[in-house]
């Protein structure tokens, strides 16, 4: 891995990966040399994607910028970002839902690892109202997602959801 200039980790469940968080990912490359894009086993969460589906559509996105890395972890952020030897934790703020679930989460990160820093970027005009959760419901029920994902993440959406209600 390359140690010089600075690392931080954005964690998620990136089920899937929305233009959202395409807008923080670019941004937080403006403050960070690098960025590890982690996807967190989450065994609580219910996704439609696994994990490894997660990580290809998110390779597929950042296939040649170097700048950015894909992974995934099991466990505490904290934990994972101290290995990886990451400086910050970025999340996205949007809803002032966001926000007290977030406050809990960067507050118990720093009881844990004090050395590591959240920072939070506040989600864009454009992408306040898109997240995975409304993406897929949209797709569910026939409604245009050309504009809330990129266009493979779109592909295969709509190919899941094709499967599921073929399965049913
Ligand atoms: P999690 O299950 O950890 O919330 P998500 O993939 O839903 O995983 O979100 C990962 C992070 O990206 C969270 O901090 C979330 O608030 C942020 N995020 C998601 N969508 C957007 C968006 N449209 N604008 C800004 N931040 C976003």
């Amino acid at each position: 891995m390359n140690r010089t200039g600075s690392t931080a980790v954005y964690p998620g469940s990136f089920d899937p990966l929305t233009n959202g968080h395409l807008g923080i990912i670019h941004r937080a490359l403006r403050v960070f040399d690098r960025l590890i894009v982690a996807v967190a086993h989450n065994v609580r969460k219910n996704t439609l994607f696994t994990v490894d589906e997660r990580l290809a559509l998110l390779r597929e996105e950042f296939a040649g910028d170097d700048r950015v890395s894909i992974d995934s972890f099991s466990g505490l952020t904290v934990e994972y970002a101290a290995k990886i030897e990451a400086r910050a934790i970025v999340r996205g703020l949007r809803v002032v839902a966001d926000f007290d679930y977030e406050l809990q989460m960067a507050n118990m990160n720093k009881k844990l690892s004090p050395d590591i820093e959240t920072l939070f970027i506040m989600a864009s005009e454009e992408h306040f109202f898109v997240s995975s959760r409304s993406v897929k419901e949209v797709a569910q029920l026939g409604g245009a997602i050309d504009a809330l994902v990129p266009p493979h993440v779109a592909v295969a959406l709509m190919a899941r959801i094709n499967q599921l209600s073929g399965d049913v």
